[in-house]
């Protein structure tokens, strides 16, 4: 099968990425690594009007240290996170389980944020996210907010469309 047709927009700061997503409503689909996305698209189980790629946000990249946290960016790689050396030191159980995920050439694309934003329980994050105790800052057009992976996972928060 084949995706609807759809707008394509690739904004390249956050703000932006913010703005077309209110601009566009409910009709509107976020894209990173496309790992789940463009299979859903393909098979017309989401149809929306407008695709915002953001793999183009710097906001959202990088693995650091930011006081006495580790911060992954919502568009690091399942690939980065198994090979970062700031991981394998401060969260090694990350580094265990990446290679858990799907293989190579999926995680060279997928992402921590694609995969958070459907927190699937049987998936490999949620769990490593509760036993590390994480926080999820989530930025908004009214600005950002914190879950913990607790709460996250068990509100309807991690529900997102296809
Ligand atoms: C063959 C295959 C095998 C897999 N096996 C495993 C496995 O063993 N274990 C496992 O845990 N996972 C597995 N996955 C899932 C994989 O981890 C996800 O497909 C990937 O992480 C999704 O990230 P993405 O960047 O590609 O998201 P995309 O496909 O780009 O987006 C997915 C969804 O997340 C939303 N989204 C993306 N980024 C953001 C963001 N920053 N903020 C808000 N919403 C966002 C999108 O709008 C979309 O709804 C597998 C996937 C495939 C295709």
């Amino acid at each position: 099968m084949q995706a609807a047709a759809f707008e394509y927009v690739k904004p390249k700061a956050l703000q932006e990425a913010l703005s077309l997503l209110e601009e566009a409503g409910e009709d509107a689909r976020l894209i990173a690594g496309g790992q789940t996305l463009l299979a859903t698209l393909n098979m017309r189980l989401s149809e929306p009007s407008v695709l915002i790629d953001i793999s183009d946000v710097a906001e959202l990249k990088g693995i650091s240290i930011v006081g006495d946290s580790l911060r992954i960016g919502a568009l690091v790689t399942h690939t980065e996170i198994e090979d970062s050396e700031l991981v394998a030191k401060h969260a090694p159980l990350l580094k265990a389980a990446a290679p858990h995920i799907a293989h190579r050439a999926i995680r060279n694309l997928g992402t921590w944020g694609g995969s958070l934003a459907y927190d699937y329980p049987a998936a490999e994050w949620p769990a490593c996210r509760l036993a590390l105790r994480a926080t999820m800052i989530i930025h908004g057009p009214t600005g950002e907010r914190r879950i913990s992976e607790k709460d996250f996972l068990f509100s309807r928060a991690s529900q997102t469309s296809w």
